[in-house]
């Protein structure tokens, strides 16, 4: 097909239309830069009082109405979200650059106990940035124990699970009185209990939902569960939230539970399914060559665990008898879903219909979960099948 040359007429209203988009892309401009200027505002105010710079769920629902918004005036709500989490991103990645650089209580000396580890360098290298003065207490470095407790303002433990409860034993009778005693245990019922039995002084436990390789800790979580605190002891979070984090407060209990579930099942799921491709010798490769981005997406994060290390994993999931009871229910859960398939034991219902039958009571029970899940892991989708 020729294209035709569009007569004088045709330029000028095509002119006239351009212009408008020209004058339209003008004000969008001025828009961002005025969104700007109160974003910085947010962040003066944010700075003042230590805020954290990320509010998920203000995202959230700011990202609702855009979307609402969107379809009232008929665009596509998945075009709009794009568009304002690329803005929100922007906004937020500036808020943090100008906050995280702040220390709340620097000069500020901390004992990382594990320091050469993994968490512990990651620690060393932001509290260092923020002014802080950061002492290392490695295996070797016990002899030299008092020296390094003098004039503390906080301890943090950073010892693999399985030393923490020692490690607390044997360092608590040197700490200072006011000095805080804190982990980052991923378990934190026993660890908890151990710094509020051996210390009489303000404790504090902390996990981090994020790992050592984490370039930034914007929007990462940070758990804090309650020991002894005073108000005075409140400005680890304080930082943690200044460096861009979220703090999450559970009691070690609640942590412990749903930890089970996020980390523990999660994982061993993940291990189990992975363990079976192998003992079944399957060709990974050629079943990639059929697959659906969800297989893919799947796969991924069976390979993504055997990438990393295994010592890390079987503390998280053999952390505490409850998991194995857990894991036990689990597999329990999984002969039951297989009987169900078979047509014994279903009282006439064939397996089939069984299976409909709670397919439906399940996806009912996930409710509105079920639309944000759909949205996320189609998001995900789209981004696997761009790239690969
Ligand atoms: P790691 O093995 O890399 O580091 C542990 C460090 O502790 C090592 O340098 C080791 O030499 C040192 N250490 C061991 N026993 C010691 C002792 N008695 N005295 C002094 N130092 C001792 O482990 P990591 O991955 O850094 O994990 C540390 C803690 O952080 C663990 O409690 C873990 O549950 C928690 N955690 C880890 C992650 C993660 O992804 N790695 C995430 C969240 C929480």
């Amino acid at each position: 097909m020729s294209t035709m040359e569009p007569n004088h007429k045709e330029q000028a209203q095509l002119a006239l239309l351009r212009g408008q988009i020209d004058d339209l892309d003008h004000q969008l401009v001025e828009l961002l830069a005025r969104r700007q200027k109160i974003v910085a505002e947010v962040v003066a105010f944010k700075k003042e009082r230590q805020m954290s710079v990320y509010h998920p769920a203000r995202e959230a629902d700011m990202i609702d109405l855009r979307r609402h918004h969107g379809l009232k005036v008929g665009l596509d709500p998945d075009y709009l979200e794009e568009i304002f989490r690329g803005i929100m991103r922007y906004s937020r990645s500036t808020q943090t650059a100008e906050i995280s650089r702040v220390g709340v209580k620097p000069g500020a000396k901390i004992l990382l106990v594990g320091g050469g580890g993994a968490m512990g360098r990651l620690f060393t290298r932001w509290f260092t940035a923020s002014g802080y003065e950061v002492r290392v207490l490695e295996v070797s470095d016990w002899e030299r124990v008092a020296e390094l407790c003098s004039g503390l303002d906080m301890a943090l433990i950073s010892v693999p699970i399985a030393e923490t409860v020692s490690t607390v034993v044997r360092l608590a009778p040197y700490l200072p009185k006011d000095c805080i005693l804190a982990d980052l245990t991923s378990v934190k019922g026993p660890t908890v209990k151990a710094m509020l039995d051996n210390f009489p002084g303000p404790v504090l436990g902390f996990h981090p939902m994020f790992g050592p390789d984490t370039p930034t800790m914007e929007r990462q979580i940070m758990v804090i569960t309650p020991g002894r605190e005073r108000p005075e002891d409140r400005w680890p979070a304080e930082q943690f939230a200044a460096w861009g984090g979220v703090v999450v407060r559970a009691e070690a209990a609640e942590h412990d539970e749903i930890m089970a579930i996020v980390q523990a099942l999660r994982h061993f799921a993940t291990f189990t399914f992975g363990r079976f491709l192998y003992q079944r010798k399957i060709n990974l490769n050629r079943t990639l060559e059929f697959s659906s981005p969800i297989y893919r997406l799947e796969l991924d994060m069976v390979g993504r665990l055997f990438a990393q290390d295994p010592e890390l994993y079987s503390e998280i999931i053999f952390a505490t008898p409850e998991r194995l009871n857990l894991l036990r229910d689990y597999l329990e859960s999984f002969k039951r879903n297989l009987e169900m398939l078979s047509d014994r034991d279903t009282g006439g219902e064939s397996g089939r219909e069984s299976f409909v039958a709670e397919f439906k009571r399940i996806a009912e029970w996930f409710g509105p979960f079920s639309d944000q899940a759909i949205r996320e892991s189609g998001y995900l989708i789209n981004k696997l099948i761009e790239r690969f």
